[in-house]
């Protein structure tokens, strides 16, 4: 990567077949800094024709079997080549990430130094992925086979582009998988860069193929395509929702990672001192741009009053300003229409009632007036069936609520269309327990939040989406299962425990 690459004015076009190619379209876009409102790179905008490129040479390249049947270990190896490419440039790719959707330096730079584990694990699968045999009957073997499912489409959002998209292309190509990744018009620039790394680790043409521009066109073209075997996406439940449907009219696979409205509880006997970090780094990391956030928090009662103050405390505390900075606590929102959409979501919290304890407006102190800043904004007095607590709002906006009793807070946690994650707060070992098995949340964690590994499955209940990603749960949803019958009899054919159909 050169540092000019960095630089406004680099164009990027498509990645396909192995070459990086002009959009057919002749279209571009353009990417804002959100920091300071100013461009500073071009995407080709890509067409239905340009999508079709895409995904014929992903189909080649399965068709060619080089990157399918290539030995397990040596897929392995050039996984491994993939991390240590990504390990060697992970300062780079964070700047880009941060110049790019405006989350901290500080948190891309752990995201990408961490990045290479996730490439790791999945080279780790790559010669692990067993068929199994089957008892049927002495004179048959019935076995089954793990195969790559085909052609996968990874559509991904702009608030943690490679990290998200890396959790979907690397077990989608330990597996043996093509792909045609369709990163956000927002945040273009590290998946671009990201494609030298492939191409160094030896990644055959074809393999990996990238198609940019907006969702309603590269990204519809793409998920509609007849010729794609599975979809795996993350992003609103709304676009979830349009996916899901063209998926089930093919009918093809699709893994879904939505939305969420994370409750974080604080029982009266957490301690303080690491629930309320836990708290503040819930909602306000990546400026709450993460399906994850612990936008409501429900704080026990005979401790509420303390906590909320000490939240507010806290947060006003927080110097907004340059993601670049290493003094930054908290940078702007990922573009200016989310930060539009985040601003709404506040005075919608102000006129169902809610009152701001901190924040509730653009920041546009100095310089933060150029770019799309927002202040972290406290809530109380949202009611749980308002639209606040109960729609996604993307964005710094926490609404604090107070609760009684376990089931008065398990109630108040699970009326909600979202079961992504949530956090606990307590030192009862019991109380943990018996929380985590009650709340409706694909993750629940405990004394601890935001926590994420490669080998843990992750994913969502309800409007929160479905299948697994990252984990051994994963390696089902890139692979399909085939069963072979052999009869091994000399003559008369076995009669195995069959029931013919
Ligand atoms: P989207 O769901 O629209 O974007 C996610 C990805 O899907 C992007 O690459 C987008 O492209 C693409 N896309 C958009 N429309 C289509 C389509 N019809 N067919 C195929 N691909 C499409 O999220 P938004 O950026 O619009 O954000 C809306 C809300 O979604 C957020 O405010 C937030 O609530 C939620 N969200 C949740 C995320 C999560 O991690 N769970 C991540 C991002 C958003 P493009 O960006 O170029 O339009």
């Amino acid at each position: 990567m050169s540092a000019t690459q960095q630089e406004p004015g680099t164009a990027y076009g498509l990645y396909i077949d192995g070459q990086h190619v002009q959009a057919r379209t002749g279209e571009t876009m353009t990417s804002v800094n959100p920091a300071t409102g100013r461009p500073w790179y071009t995407l080709a905008n890509a067409g239905a024709e340009d999508v079709d490129a895409a995904v014929r040479s992903a189909r080649a390249a399965l068709s060619a079997r080089e990157w399918r049947d290539m030995k397990p270990l040596d897929r392995a190896r050039l996984l491994r080549r993939v991390a240590d490419g990504v390990a060697r440039r992970a300062d780079q790719l964070a700047v880009l990430e941060t110049t790019d959707n405006g989350k901290l330096i500080r948190e891309m730079r752990a995201q990408m130094r961490a990045l290479p584990s996730l490439w790791e694990y999945y080279a780790g699968w790559a010669d692990k992925v067993h068929g199994s045999v089957v008892p049927t009957d002495p004179a048959t073997l019935t076995y089954l086979r793990r195969e790559p499912v085909g052609v996968v489409a990874v559509v991904v959002p702009w608030n943690s582009p490679l990290a998200i998209a890396s959790t979907k292309i690397a077990p989608a190509l330990a597996t043996g998988n093509t792909v045609v990744v369709k990163p956000s018009e927002h945040t273009t620039a590290s998946m671009m860069e990201f494609v030298a790394i492939l191409e160094e680790a030896g990644l055959p043409a074809g393999v990996v193929n990238v198609v940019t521009g907006a969702g309603s066109s590269a990204g519809h073209a793409l998920v509609a395509h007849p010729d794609v075997d599975l979809i795996t996406f993350t992003g609103g439940t709304e676009t979830g929702r349009a996916i899901a449907r063209i998926a089930a009219d093919r009918p093809i696979r699709s893994v879904l990672e939505l939305g969420g409205k994370s409750p974080n509880i604080v029982f009266a006997d957490a301690d303080l001192d690491r629930a309320l970090p836990g708290l503040v780094a819930g909602i306000f990391a990546a400026c709450g741009q993460t399906c994850v956030a612990g936008s409501r928090a429900f704080v026990q009662r005979p401790i509420y009053d303390e906590v909320l103050s000490r939240l507010e405390e806290r947060t006003r505390r927080m110097r907004l300003g340059d993601p670049l900075s290493e003094d930054t606590d908290i940078g702007p929102v990922a573009f200016e229409g989310q930060m539009a959409r985040v601003l709404e979501y506040i005075d919608v919290g102000r006129h169902d009632g809610g009152t701001v304890r901190v924040g509730g407006a653009r920041a546009v102190d100095g310089d933060l007036a150029d770019g799309y800043f927002v202040e972290p904004t406290i809530f109380e007095g949202v009611r749980n069936d308002s639209r606040l607590a109960r729609e996604e709002v993307f964005g710094p906006v926490l609404a604090v609520m107070p609760f009684d009793d376990d089931d008065d807070v398990v109630a108040a946690a699970n009326d909600s269309l979202f079961g992504l994650a949530a956090g606990v707060w307590t030192t009862s070992l019991s109380r943990a327990h018996r929380m985590a098995h009650r709340l409706d949340a694909g993750t629940v964690w405990v004394n601890t939040y935001r926590a994420l590994s490669p080998t843990t499955p992750f994913g969502g209940f309800k409007a929160s989406g479905y299948g697994k990603e990252s984990g051994q749960e994963s390696i089902a949803e890139y692979t399909r299962v085939k069963t072979v019958w052999l009869d091994l009899s000399d003559d008369a054919p076995a009669d195995a425990l069959v029931m013919r159909r």
